[in-house]
């Protein structure tokens, strides 16, 4: 997979060098670029925003660099076959992030992350990206961020994560949070005893199917207090008896 990231703070991104998104770029799994997008300026004070059309607070990201930027990007990336790339605009108006959608892009081919200042971005640069890219404005939740880059580290990692031989024990990936509908189970390690606290004695017992049922009960009780949501949105169909009794 190839993604691009264009900031006007590409030193944030510096993060995805680290851990297992870094591995994964030295591996070849993941090319990851990051372009500054004053390069594509053409002032001599390298401007990138201007006052708001209609009036109101704050500065509007100019769209010319904008056009110059992911027009350089299509142009340096994997010769289009079909799918055309992704361009991710978050944004707190956007259609919000969840692991259905990390999913999804992580079967990508490119993908391409604008990272918003100020205000956001002129509007008729989303128009006028249509036409080259499948565009998604993005959001990483209800509030507000000063910029694109720290979704964008959220988002990369989420999905980054899901391409395959990312995480070396694919395993990991089916039973977390999010995988199934529902929160993941709590975890412990050793000691089994620790500040007088013990492990619960069925995680203890190498008893196969108690510790499923058990860990499958837990999912259920911690979805339903912490994210009721989910829990109205499961399908009836994937409950059985032991389930419903919980
Ligand atoms: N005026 C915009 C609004 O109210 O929708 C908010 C602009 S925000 C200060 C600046 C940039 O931060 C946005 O263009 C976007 O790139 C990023 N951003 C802020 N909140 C975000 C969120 N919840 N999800 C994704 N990106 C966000």
């Amino acid at each position: 997979m190839r993604i691009d990231v264009v900031s006007i703070f590409p030193e944030y991104l510096a993060a995805l060098d680290l851990s297992l998104i870094g591995k994964a770029r030295r591996q070849g799994l993941l090319e990851l670029s990051v372009a500054d997008l004053r390069e594509y300026t053409t002032d001599r004070h390298r401007t990138v925003d201007d006052t708001p059309y209609g009036g109101g607070a704050g500065m509007v990201m100019k769209p010319e660099p904008w056009a110059q930027a992911l027009e350089d990007v299509l142009a340096r990336g994997p010769a289009a076959e079909g799918q055309r790339p992704v361009l991710v605009v978050p944004s707190p108006a956007g259609e919000v992030f969840t692991q259905a959608v990390a999913r999804e892009l992580a079967g990508r081919e490119h993908l391409v992350f604008a990272c918003g200042r100020y205000e956001g971005i002129d509007e008729r640069v989303v128009d006028w990206a249509r036409e080259r890219f499948e565009v998604r404005p993005t959001s990483l939740g209800d509030y507000v961020l000063n910029g694109g880059e720290v979704a964008v580290l959220a988002m990369v990692e989420a999905i980054g994560r899901l391409v395959p031989g990312v995480i070396g024990n694919p395993e990991s990936l089916v039973e977390e949070s999010h995988a199934d509908g529902l929160l993941e189970y709590p975890v412990y390690t050793k000691p089994a005893v620790w500040r007088d606290r013990p492990v619960p004695e069925v995680l203890l017992s190498g008893h196969h199917g108690r510790v499923a049922r058990w860990r499958r009960d837990l999912q259920l009780r911690r979805t339903a207090a912490r994210r009721p949501d989910l829990v109205a949105a499961l399908d009836p169909a994937a409950l059985d008896r032991a389930d419903r009794a919980v």
